[in-house]
This record gives structure tokens, sequence and C-alpha cells, in this order.
């Protein structure tokens, strides 16, 4: 944890510091008192010793002047037992150290003992000297004693003197006594002094502790709730208790505008998260809640050992529905489509399963109930039947498959993201085999999707490497079953991969932009094919070749210069070529898309709608687009006998066309109850394997050989 100098570290600084102040000023005060002490001590004791001095001086003068007095008669008559008598009453005196009565010389005459052992001595002592000739009251300071001395005289005649040695001990006994006595009562006073200064202390330190827990309480602590629920808030999460506060004052005010405050922004990020976590348009679950969902999914079930589906179902060929009938019917579609999955998903998903919009028109799903595999595969086929079932969109019915890719944790990917790719893979695969079914996604997919990559790798330069060629299958006049012309068709074959299905490389070429490069070589080439059979059958005015055009090279805007181009460089006459065009990208924008027309129609070519019927264009359509021919698409004439759907638009498409003076070619006629049933209706033209293949240049000059020779008919 990171240490911070906070509020509450401040205040306890700085009371600390106060504590510390008002600590300093009292040991001050306290050594300021120690010393007063001593100086009062030291001045008692001055004054004392003064007093003693001069006590001792009067008690001496009065003592030795009194001795004196009594003794000058004794002392006159040598009365020994007198003056015995006087020196012991005065020796009995507890401070006295000695009393010595002389004569004129200095010699001892008594010292008050029995036998007066001393007598006739003379006094040696340092103080005896002064003492024996001094002329009046001396008195003397040694270590030990005061010494007074006094002479004593009858009249001018001098008897000797007198010495009293009063003890200083004595006095000092007493002095030290009193000094004690008074240092004694300094210290207690002292004491004292302190007792109160630890008291006052005391208090303080009271009232310091105190602060803090008030402070700590009511500001330090409210304020650190504060910034934890901030720092919850500010990591996102929302859902901790609201801090309440019934206080009055300003904090109260901040802790109840906070809880508002946390409130408003939890419900902004409800919203928030709502918003960004749902798709728009239908309301389910968007790409990015589905992304965190799936990987927290997964976490579980990794721990668990359990196993999960991810769908992966794309409405197939959903852009024609955008193109042609415009967004707001995409997006109804999308909403149905979307209705009809939750449905499902609820019936038939379990109740953990989820579903998600990916943007577009994909939809992801997940399924973790029981067997995932055998609930997965129920669902996936489920929808594809339940979803190819029409819509009514704009009062107008449409049809629309899905397709589905199935990936399964753990067994297909371990992870997030490669579980998706391979539930992509796996559509992509059910779109390959034909849309509107589901794969289970098998390592083998990932080849496929390697061969895609291939392919487009190898298309670049595979004209140049002449590994491409054109084919052209026949179109025959259904009246007299003549052939009026060839479809140019494009073939690839590969030193490696071999013969590349036109479908597959097609699409990687038209997705990869590469179409914008062969393209203009097929109508190059096919121009110049045609030109020479009609050469080699002048009789053949009319025969023409048509060539497929790609939307991207419609879109483009450069077509209608390379068709002049392609026709001056090969001398083919304009009504010669035709144009197939898809449905599709006539619609996409129809009023680019008829600039394009009235262009391209300027440079004399005939212009054919191609695969007829697969769009959602409806019949109107080809009222507002100048077209010269429709294609009806293979996929209804193949079932011409078996869907009278079929069979009545197949009618109406005939005689509305007719009816704009439009010419029909019916696609991919196989059988010849086709062929009966297309004639029945006024068809003019049929392609397919019933009369034609798809043959190479020569080939179909051989077959127009043919048909000279043959009685027509
Ligand atoms: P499409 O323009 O509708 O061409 C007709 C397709 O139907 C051809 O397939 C043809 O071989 C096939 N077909 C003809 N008669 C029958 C039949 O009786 N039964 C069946 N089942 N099929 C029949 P192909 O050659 O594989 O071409 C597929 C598509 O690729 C073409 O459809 C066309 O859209 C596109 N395509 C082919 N060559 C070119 C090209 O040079 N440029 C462009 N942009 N697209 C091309
Ligand atoms: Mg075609
Ligand atoms: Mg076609």
């Amino acid at each position: 944890m990171k240490l911070r100098f906070g509020l509450q570290a401040r205040f306890l600084a700085g009371a600390l510091l106060t504590l510390a102040l008002v600590l300093g000023l009292l040991a001050l005060l306290l050594l300021r008192q120690a010393s007063m002490q001593r100086e009062v001590g030291g001045l008692g004791r001055e004054a004392m010793q003064a007093l003693v001095t001069e006590t001792l001086n009067q008690r001496g003068t009065a003592m030795i002047e009194q001795m004196a007095d009594a003794l000058v008669n004794p002392l006159y008559f040598y009365d020994l037992d007198e003056i015995g008598r006087i020196v012991r009453a005065a020796e009995q005196q507890p401070d006295i150290s000695y009393v010595l009565v002389y004569d004129p010389d200095g010699n001892i005459l008594h010292d008050g003992s029995e036998d007066i052992s001393a007598y006739g001595q003379r006094m040696t002592d340092p103080l005896a000297p002064a003492a024996v000739s001094a002329d009046q009251t001396l008195l003397q300071w040694s270590r030990q004693v005061v010494d007074a001395s006094h002479p004593i005289a009858m009249g001018e005649q001098r008897l000797g003197g007198v010495r009293v040695g009063i003890s200083l001990a004595y006095a000092h006994a007493s002095e030290t006594r009193a000094a004690d006595m008074l240092s004694k009562r300094l210290r207690e006073l002292g004491l004292r002094h302190l007792g109160w200064f630890a008291v006052l202390l005391a208090i303080l330190a009271l009232i310091s502790a105190g602060t803090a827990w008030y402070v700590q309480r009511t500001l330090v602590r409210p304020i650190r709730q504060l910034a934890d629920m901030a720092r919850v808030i500010g990591v996102g999460k929302f859902d901790g208790t609201r801090l309440v506060s019934t206080r009055n004052d300003e904090l109260g005010e901040l802790i109840r505008a906070f809880g508002d405050m946390s409130d408003s922004i939890a419900r902004h990020d409800r919203d928030v998260r709502k918003m960004a976590y749902t798709d728009a348009l239908t309301g389910l679950t968007n790409r990015l809640a589905f992304r965190e969902s799936l990987d927290h999914r997964l976490l579980m079930l990794r721990g668990a050992g359990r196993q999960l589906a991810l769908l992966f179902a794309d409405i197939d060929d959903f852009k024609r529905v955008n193109d042609s009938l415009g967004h707001d019917a995409g997006d109804e579609v999308l909403l149905q489509f979307a209705g009809r999955i939750r449905e499902m998903v609820e019936r038939l998903g379990g109740d953990e399963a989820l579903v998600a919009r990916f943007g577009g028109d994909e939809f992801v799903i997940l399924v973790q109930n029981g067997d995932v595999r055998a609930t997965a595969t129920h669902l996936a086929r489920q929808m594809v039947q339940d979803l190819s079932q029409p819509l009514t969109v704009l009062g107008r019915q449409v049809f629309l498959g899905t397709s589905i890719g199935i990936a399964l944790f753990p067994e297909d990917a371990s992870d997030a993201s490669t579980l998706m790719k391979n539930g992509d893979i796996a559509m992509y695969q059910a779109k390959l085999a034909g849309k509107n079914c589901y794969r289970f996604y098998s390592r083998a997919m990932d080849q496929a999707v390697e061969r895609r990559v291939r392919i487009e790798q190898e298309l670049r330069g595979a004209w140049d490497r002449g590994e491409m060629s054109l084919v052209y299958q026949p179109v025959f006049r259904v009246a007299d079953q003549r052939i009026v012309g060839a479809e140019a068709l494009l073939r690839w074959q590969h030193p490696q991969l071999g013969s590349v299905a036109s479908a597959v490389f097609i699409e990687v070429a038209e997705q990869s932009g590469l179409i914008e490069d062969i393209g203009p070589r097929v109508l190059r080439e096919a121009c110049a094919v045609a030109t020479d059979w009609r050469k080699r059958h002048e009789s053949l005015d009319n025969l023409f070749v048509s060539v497929n055009v790609s939307p991207r090279q419609l879109h483009k805007g450069n077509l209608p210069e390379l068709v002049a181009d392609c026709l001056h460089e090969s001398g083919l006459p304009s009504r010669c070529l035709h144009l197939e065009l898809t449905e599709t990208a006539v619609i996409q924008d129809e009023a680019q898309a008829s600039a394009m027309l009235a262009r391209l129609h300027r440079t004399g070519v005939r212009l054919w709608l191609d695969d007829f019927g697969t769009g959602f264009s409806g019949l109107n359509h080809l009222r507002r687009v100048p077209v010269d021919g429709v294609k009806i698409d293979r996929s209804f004439v193949a079932d011409l006998q078996r869907d009278p759907d079929d069979l009545a638009l197949t009618t109406a498409i005939i005689a509305l066309a007719h009816s704009l003076g439009i010419t029909v070619v019916a696609e991919g006629v196989e059988t010849s109850a086709q062929m009966e049933l297309l004639k029945a209706r006024g068809c003019d033209y049929v392609q397919g394997y019933l009369l034609g293949y798809p043959v190479d240049a020569e080939t179909l000059v051989d077959l127009l050989d043919a048909q000279c020779l043959e009685p027509e008919g």
C-alpha cells in the first residue's frame, strides 16, 4: 500500500507538533524552576551564613565581655576556685569548645579542668599571640572555632585575659539543618508544580485525542467512504451500497449529492450498455455483447468439461432484397427473420441458448444444453426449413434461404475467435454446397478456404499463361430449332487444380476485382471469334455472340467505350453482339443503370437480362429497364413440369415481354417436355443441354456447317 499524507495524518502531525511544543515549553519551565530553586537555596545559605556569623560575633562579644567582667576580682585575688567555677559554667554550654584564662604573658591560668592540667603552659595555637596582645575585645575566626578574647585589667594594671572558643561545627550543623529544610520545601513546591503540569499535559493530550477522534468520525471517515465508493464506481461497478446520510451539514449535503450523482451515472451506464450491447434494428444481442458472453461461457465450460455449439447463419442472397426492394424492405425482412429465429431458438435451443445479430444478414446462435450436437442439428434443420417459408414484405412474397455453419467447442476450436472463424468457414461451405442448408465444420474445410485463397492467387495471370479459354453454347430458335447465336462462357484449366468450376472462379474474380481485367479480354476474343464465324457463314447474317458482363464491369463506367472499341477492332456489326447483364446488377441503382444502358444502346449492341426471375424486381421492372431480351433462369425451367407456380410465372414473363417487344430466351432446357411447354407458350429462343452443350469455337463452326446442310424447316 502506498503511504500518503492524508487529512488524518496531517491532523495527527499537527496535534503531535503542538504537544511537542507544549512539552518543550514545560521542560524549559521546569529547567527554569530547578535553577531558581538552586539560586534560592544558594541565597538562603548565604543569608544564613551571614546571620550565623553575626550571631556568633554578637554572642562571642557578649559572652567574653561578661566573663572578663566576672573574672576581674577572682583574678586580682588569684582565687582559682572562683575562676574555675566561672570557666566551667561557661564551658557547660554546648557550643563552647574551650575557655582559657591566662596571665599577661599568655600562660594559661585555668582551662576549666579540675587539676588544671595545662596550668602555666604557654598558649601556642596560631590565634594566641593576637589574643594575648589585644587590648580590647578581639574576635578571630579559624576553621573550627570563633575565638573571642578580652584582656582583664584592674585600673591600669593588666591582670591577664580570657579566651572563649565557640565551636563552628555546632553553628554549621544548625545552618545545614536550616538549609536542608529550605531545599526540602523548595523541592516540594517544585513537585507540586510538576504535578500541575502533568495534569495540564494530560488534559491537553485528552483534548487532542478527542479532537482527532471527532475529526476521524465526522470528516475523515465519510470522506474515505466517498473516496472508496468513487473508486468502485470508477471501475464500473454500480451495484455497491449507496451511502446515506442524515447529517445536516456540508458533508451530509456532499454525500447526498454524491449518491444522486452515482445513481445518475449508473442509469446512464445502463442505458449506454443497453445501447452498446443490443442490435438497434432487431433488439437482439449484438456482436460486442455476444463476444463477451462467448468468452465468459467458454471460460465456465472449460472448467466444467462441457460442450457448446455455435451456429453461424447467413441469409442467402439477402443483398438482392436490399438492391431490388430497397433498404426499408431489407430491414423488414431482417426483423421478421430475427423474430422467427428467436422463436425457434427459444423452442428448441434450451434455456441457455443465445441469439445475436452480427450485423448485415448474419445471425449467430449459441447452444449448450444436453447433447449439443443433436440440439444444434435439430435446430439447424428446423431453421433451414422454416426460414425458407415465404415472407410477406411490402405486400410482396419474398423467398429467402439460409445457410448455416456449425462449429463445436471443444472439438473444433478451443477459443472464441477460432470457434467463430470455423463457424464462418462451415457457413461458407454450406453456401458453396448450394445454399439453404447447414454444414458442420470439419478440418477439411480449412483446406477449402485455403483452396479459395489459392484460386485467387492462381487466377492472377491465368489468362496470360493461356490457362483460360472460351466455349460457346449455341442458342436455338424454338420455331425451327436452328442456331441463331452462341453464348460465350469462360473456362479455366489449371495445371494442378484441374478444371475449376466457373461458379467458383467467377465469384472469386468478381469479389477480388480480377473480373475487371478478365472481362474485357473475354469481350475482345468473343467479338473476334464471332467475326470469324460470320466470314465463314455469310448466309447467317444475324448470327450473334452473347457475352456475360459482370456487375463490376457495368458499374465501372467505361463499358460503352470498351464495347465500341471491340466492335471497331473486330469489325463485328453491333447488332450481332449481345451483352448479358444480371438482374441484380441492373436493378441496384436504377437511375445510374438506366443511363448506362442508354449509353450501351447507343453503340448499337443488344442488351439481355440474364437469370431473370431470381431477383425480386418483379415483372413491372421490365417496363422500366430498356432491354432487348430476358433469359428465364434455369431454376424456373427445371421445375416447369412439377411446379405450377413456375409455369405460371414463366407464362407471365413471356406474355409481358412480348407485349413490350422483348425477346425471351429460356436457359437450361434439358428435356423435350420442357421444350414443348416453352414452345406452347411462345418462347422465342432456348439454350440447354437438350440441344447443345458449350463447345469450342471450331466445334461451333462444325455445328453451323452441319446446320447449313440440313434443309430449312
Ligand atoms: P449464365 O450466364 O446463366 O450461363 C449459363 C450457365 O448455365 C452456364 O454455366 C452453362 O454451362 C449452364 N447451362 C447451360 N445449359 C444448361 C442445362 O441444360 N442444364 C444445366 N444444368 N446448366 C446449363 P457456366 O458456364 O458454369 O457459367 C456459370 C455462370 O458463370 C454463368 O451463368 C455466368 O453468369 C457466369 N459466367 C460464365 N462466363 C462468364 C464470363 O465470361 N464473364 C462473366 N462475367 N460471367 C461469366
Ligand atoms: Mg449468361
Ligand atoms: Mg443465366
